[in-house]
């Protein structure tokens, strides 16, 4: 679908008359530059600059503007600060404009609204600000975190109830240090698979181990 508005907004930029329509047509606008948007951002820039950069007649999709809005102070706030830095380094050599400490207050089918005031007029806004978990939390009635995630024990278990497992995306689990453990597929699985130990055990009348998040980079 993504794909498909993209190319699409190419097109549409082509048979337009309107100079102000074919500007926000060409204008690509990723809010949120954590994986998804720096992907998102590099994917689009390679696009226009790569592969339809020879397709049209009345413009060049070269110029093709793809702004990549974060509201911290830099992309990827959860990696070290040198990557960073590096990773936008790469996106402007693409040709992406990065602007942090700009964060998106409206956006509609004119474009974004930024907080500073700033308005920028696009046709094709791509939302990569984050995730809500599933509503597992409320119909458990027990406690969420920010992202509606539902906050489990040691044992992924809700607690005071070790016959409910709450794993994967939707749950806000600690490790040992204290630190939360991401929300990433190889995570996911070690949960699975913790689970599925823990009812065992239960089963068997065992003790449960506490789940242990190993992170192999
Ligand atoms: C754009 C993007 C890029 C990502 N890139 C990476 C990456 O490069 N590496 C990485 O490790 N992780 C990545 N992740 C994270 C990774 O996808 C998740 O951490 C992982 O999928 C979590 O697995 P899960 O089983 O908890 O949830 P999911 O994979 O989301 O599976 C949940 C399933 O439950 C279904 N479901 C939801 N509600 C209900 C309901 N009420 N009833 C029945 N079924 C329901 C959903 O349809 C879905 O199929 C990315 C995530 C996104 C959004």
């Amino acid at each position: 679908e993504i794909r498909a508005r993209i190319l699409s907004a190419f097109e549409r930029a082509e048979v337009t008359e309107d100079d102000q329509r074919r500007e926000a047509l060409l204008t690509f606008v990723v809010v949120g530059g954590g994986p998804t948007g720096v992907e998102m951002a590099g994917a689009i820039a390679e696009l226009a600059r790569k592969v339809v950069v020879r397709d049209f007649r009345h413009f060049n999709a070269a110029s093709a503007r793809v702004v990549l809005v974060e509201a911290g102070n830099r992309i990827l706030p959860t990696m070290p600060a040198c990557l960073s830095a590096k990773a936008q380094r790469q996106l402007e050599g693409l040709g992406v404009e990065v602007l942090a400490t700009a964060a998106v207050t409206h956006c509609d089918g004119e474009g974004v609204m930024l907080a500073d005031g700033r308005h920028i007029g696009s046709a094709c806004v791509l939302w990569a600000a984050g995730v809500m978990a599933s509503k597992a939390a409320k119909w458990l009635g027990a406690a969420a975190d920010r992202a509606g995630r539902t906050v489990v024990d040691e044992r992924l278990n809700v607690p005071g109830h070790d016959n409910i497992f709450v794993i994967g995306d939707t749950a806000a689990v600690k490790n040992e240090d204290g630190r939360p453990v991401p929300g990433i597929a190889p995570a996911a699985k070690q949960m699975g698979e913790h689970a599925a130990h823990a009812i065992r055990a239960l089963i068997a009348d065992n003790p449960v181990e506490p789940f242990r998040y190993r992170h192999f980079g």
